[in-house]
């Protein structure tokens, strides 16, 4: 029976070495010292041994099962250490690989135009004012002088929700909305979306931004205007620029012009961008009309003030020499990584 304990011992180990993974180990470890393993049938054998011989063949028997289970352990070990290494090794970290590359946004070209005008008149001491986009037909036209039939407030130019509610057209309505609630010095400009029922070409969108300017106080006059579009129109296309007033009509200013500004690809001299004349026609101004103080609860004896507007896609395309503004809204990353 010794033998056979001996013998059952170096069959285990053999198999034990031959073992290469914790799978392999473990049916090596049942089948010898398991319920039904090896050793444990010697082991049940041994009631038919004598007294004298049994307690020999016990530690026997004893020592071949401790002899067992260390090579298990040490194979165990061997084994984890190994799989651990294989491990590693297949999902190491290539560091000759390329990194993943993150896309930052960055603001669409539209928004970029917007904080850099801001940015200007911020510099000058204006105030940046918000309103609804969402208006009333009081605040974009009867608060601000538009006669009742003014062709603006025609169904086919403007978005009407209802009789009393429209899309604004312009951001004029901040104006109104502001000289109700503020008493001057008002000094704000308020940039935004607008909509009109155009439809879209090269130069027309049904949504577009503007930015309007406005300043009341006593002893404002257009040389105050003139001078403000002159410090804005060197600061956004350059220090050359000149600008020229020319007589216009609207309805909420008086006098009223329109501003040119001289062209910043020829300095003035013409060429294909400003069609020879060498000015570009940049914006709409003038000093406000009595009436839209008087509407908005500003005495027009005392007080007077200037105000001014923008098409923000506009100078956008004239800056950066984009010629259609539809390119700005159709969200092609071709177009819009360019800024
Ligand atoms: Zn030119």
């Amino acid at each position: 029976m010794e033998a056979r304990l001996n013998e059952l011992e170096q069959m285990a180990k053999n198999e034990i070495q031959e073992a290469n993974s914790s799978d392999q180990l473990e049916k090596v470890r049942v089948k010898y010292l398991g319920k039904k393993g090896e050793l444990t049938e010697v082991l049940r054998g041994m009631g038919s041994l004598s007294s004298e011989e049994r307690p020999l063949v016990g530690k026997v028997a004893n020592i071949v099962r401790e002899n067992i289970e260390n090579y298990l352990l040490e194979a165990k070990n061997s084994i984890k250490s190994k799989e651990l290494e294989a491990k590693l090794s297949t999902e190491a970290i290539d560091v000759t690989m390329p990194g993943r590359k993150t896309n930052l946004g960055k603001k669409h070209p539209l928004i970029q135009g917007m904080d850099e005008l801001k940015n200007i008149f911020i510099s000058m001491g204006f105030q940046v004012a918000q309103g609804p986009e969402v208006e009333t037909v009081y605040y974009n036209f009867d608060a601000l002088n538009a006669p009742a039939n003014h062709p603006s407030r025609d169904m086919s130019d403007t978005f009407y929700i209802n009789e009393e509610t429209i899309l604004r057209t312009q951001t004029s309505p901040v104006q109104a909305r502001v000289m109700e609630k503020r008493k001057p010095p008002i000094r704000i400009i308020s940039p935004g979306r607008c909509f009109r029922n155009d439809t879209p070409d090269a130069t027309h969108s049904p949504m577009f931004h503007q930015l309007e300017g406005l300043v009341v106080d006593k002893g404002i006059t257009l040389a105050d205007l003139k001078g403000t579009l002159e410090v804005f129109t060197k600061y956004f296309f350059g220090s050359q620029t000149k600008i020229k007033f020319r007589p216009h009509n609207f309805p909420f200013t008086e006098p009223s012009a329109e501003i040119d500004a001289s062209c910043f690809k020829c300095s003035g001299s013409g060429c294909s961008f400003c069609k020879g004349s060498g000015w570009i026609e940049l914006l709409g101004a003038g000093m406000v009309h009595p009436n839209v103080l008087r509407n908005c609860g500003i005495d027009p004896e005392v007080y007077s003030g200037f105000a001014f507007g923008m098409g923000i896609d506009r100078l956008v395309m004239l800056k950066y020499g984009v010629d259609d503004i539809r390119l700005f809204f159709e969200n092609d990353m071709r177009f819009l990584n360019q800024f």
